[in-house]
């Protein structure tokens, strides 16, 4: 069986770990090729992931800024002698696959977090609270994957590069602006730690708070949505059912209740920390470590402390 992968891309380049963990999971179903979808670079980036079989380039400008439209068509054109095409569940791929799954009149299988054989497949359904095992028989299989439940393939290979061309612009929908926040700190879905904070915290600018404390670890800032909703922290911050899924080697809740839509987020992080100064908070049932305490005094605290 050979598999289609669908490589993330972040503007003009490759998106390494995301991608990466995509080509691990498509390893478990076939050979794999990876779609590329920007220029000369990004393509080189991926051919050095190992277990590549071939990196198909699409170069025109047309695919260049994520048109669902024009690169749905383009994989639509691609499909093929394919059993599978795959993309990592995120933003870009989950707003090219369905439309894909839609012109090939296929149904989409999204949040894959296991593989169990080249029909068989897991994700997580109500809020990560069960586990649904989906069998299809559909000739053509589209997936999205959970970056956090597959480990990176890792790089040093040099799969050969091969331009593939698709029906172009098709002038459905143009991009009017890209608004990219610029950050100093690791990428959230990636990073090895991630402190979060929630509505305990009161105000947008005691959130400098949890900054000064990531800042000091090294880690991602996240948020509730009740911390995003009260306007202490931007949306892209939010982790959750409806916010980013995250799974870092540490992740710290502060001021953070521990409510199923915020664990359906989180709850796959290796070690958990809950700082809340109410006892019975639920995050306390996930924690590995949970220390009771006026986050206003412990913070700062474990800042210095560090
Ligand atoms: P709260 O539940 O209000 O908890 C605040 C906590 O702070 C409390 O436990 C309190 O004891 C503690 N605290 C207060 N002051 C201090 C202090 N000084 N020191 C220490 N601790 C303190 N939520 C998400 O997070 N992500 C999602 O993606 C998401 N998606 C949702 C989707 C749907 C369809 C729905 C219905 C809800 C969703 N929610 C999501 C909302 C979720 O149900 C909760 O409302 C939210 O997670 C609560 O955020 P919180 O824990 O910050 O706030």
């Amino acid at each position: 069986m050979a598999v289609l992968v669908m490589a993330e891309m972040q503007g003009q380049a490759l998106a390494l770990d995301a991608t990466a963990k995509a080509v691990t999971a498509a390893q478990e179903l076939g050979a794999v090729d990876l779609l590329v979808c920007g220029p000369d670079e990004a393509a080189q980036t991926a051919a050095r992931l190992t277990g590549v079989a071939q990196v198909l380039q699409a170069g025109d400008a047309a695919y260049a800024q994520g048109s669902a439209e024009n690169i749905a068509a383009l994989l639509a054109g691609l499909a093929t002698g394919y059993s599978h095409i795959l993309a990592p569940a995120t933003a870009y791929g989950r707003n090219i696959l369905p439309r894909l799954a839609g012109l090939l009149d296929v149904m989409i299988i999204p949040d894959v977090v296991e593989i169990l054989d080249a029909q068989t497949f897991r994700r997580p359904v109500y809020a990560g609270n069960a586990l649904q095992t989906v069998r299809s028989q559909e000739a053509l299989k589209v997936l999205t994957l959970r970056g956090t439940a597959f480990a990176p393939a890792p790089t040093g290979a040099s799969a050969p590069v091969r331009a593939v061309a698709g029906p172009g612009d098709l002038g459905l929908s143009q991009p009017v602006e890209d608004r990219v926040l610029a950050s100093e700190r690791p990428e959230l879905t990636s990073a090895k730690i991630v402190v979060s904070g929630g509505r305990g915290i009161g105000s947008e600018s005691d959130f400098a708070l949890i900054g000064a404390l990531a800042d000091k670890l090294g880690a991602a800032l996240g948020a509730s949505r009740a911390a995003v909703d009260s306007g202490f922290a931007p949306n892209d911050l939010q982790v959750g059912q409806t916010g980013k899924v995250v799974a870092p080697d540490l992740y710290i809740a502060i001021g953070i209740s521990g409510a199923i839509q915020h664990l359906a987020g989180m709850k796959e992080s290796k070690v958990i920390v809950a700082i809340n100064k109410d006892e019975d908070a639920p995050i306390f049932q996930v924690a590995d470590y949970g220390l009771v305490a006026d986050l206003f005094q412990a913070v700062p605290e474990l800042t210095d402390a560090l």
